[in-house]
């Protein structure tokens, strides 16, 4: 199901579609900067929902502050080329296509210089994924271990100088999050520049499940394309921080080309 979300989302849906409806009376100037494809799934893992649900609201906000126009799809099968291409930017915020068609429409869409932003679990691969594509895509990353509890952490900023990590702190803490160890570690991939990673002084880090020390990317990118992973998005905390929600603002206007 497809819903669109048009600038100004603090209203409900029944003025949603009267904005729309508006939309075409209005004047250049008023166009979108960018468009935006939200996808995600009301059906998986609760905190995962939850996220998704806080990352709507959150996002909804943020277009009507940049100006861009957001859509949202709880519908993986609207994952087609002539969907696609409607759009500069396309987020997974809890999950990743399984068809092959939907796999192959997104290939394409970011072979074809489209951009893509992925949250936590949005990442998330074992050897049931059967996606080599996509394990390219993310950097050779392939998840391997997590903490539980999810729990807040140091993040360090590692490269100061990306539009991504623009006025952040030197460190900041990051809100309570299930964090993930990759193994292949991404950092060892040339085309991968890691943005962000998890403290050493986070260590030991869980109770369940601990987190005992290692190298721990937490938002990178593969330079060979438009995309960024974030490793933040369980639990309805990741939005209660200004400081990462500038970096959630950054990375979708770095990866959002402005329209001409
Ligand atoms: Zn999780």
């Amino acid at each position: 199901m497809m819903r669109r979300i048009f600038s100004a989302t603090v209203f409900g849906p029944l003025v949603l579609l009267c904005l729309m409806a508006a939309a075409p009376a209005m004047g250049r100037a008023q166009q979108p900067r960018f468009r935006v494809l939200a996808f995600y799934s009301a059906h998986t893992e609760p905190d995962h929902v939850e996220f998704a649900k806080e990352a709507v609201r959150f996002l909804g906000s943020l277009a009507a502050k940049d100006h861009f126009a957001l859509q949202t799809s709880t519908n993986l099968g609207d994952m087609t080329p002539s969907t696609l291409k409607q759009y500069q930017l396309v987020l997974w915020l809890n999950e990743i296509p399984t068809t092959a068609p939907e796999r192959e429409a997104f290939a394409r869409y970011m072979d074809a210089g489209g951009a893509w932003l992925g949250f936590h679990s949005a990442g998330y691969n074992d050897e049931s994924t059967q996606w080599p594509w996509f394990v390219d895509f993310l950097g050779g990353a392939v998840f391997a271990s997590n903490n539980w509890p999810p729990l807040p952490a140091t993040l360090r900023v590692e490269d100061p100088a990306s539009p991504v990590t623009r006025s952040l702190p030197p460190t900041f803490v990051s809100p309570a999050n299930e964090w993930y160890i990759w193994k292949p570690d991404p950092r060892q991939n040339k085309n991968v520049k890691v943005l962000l990673s998890l403290d050493a002084s986070n260590y030991p880090l869980g109770w369940k499940d601990t987190l005992t020390g290692g190298d721990l990317p937490v938002v990178w990118t593969n330079t060979r394309y438009r995309m960024l992973y974030i490793n933040m998005g369980h639990g309805d905390q990741i939005f209660t921080s200004p400081i990462q929600n500038r970096l959630f603002e950054n990375a979708i206007l770095w990866l959002a080309p402005r329209q001409p």
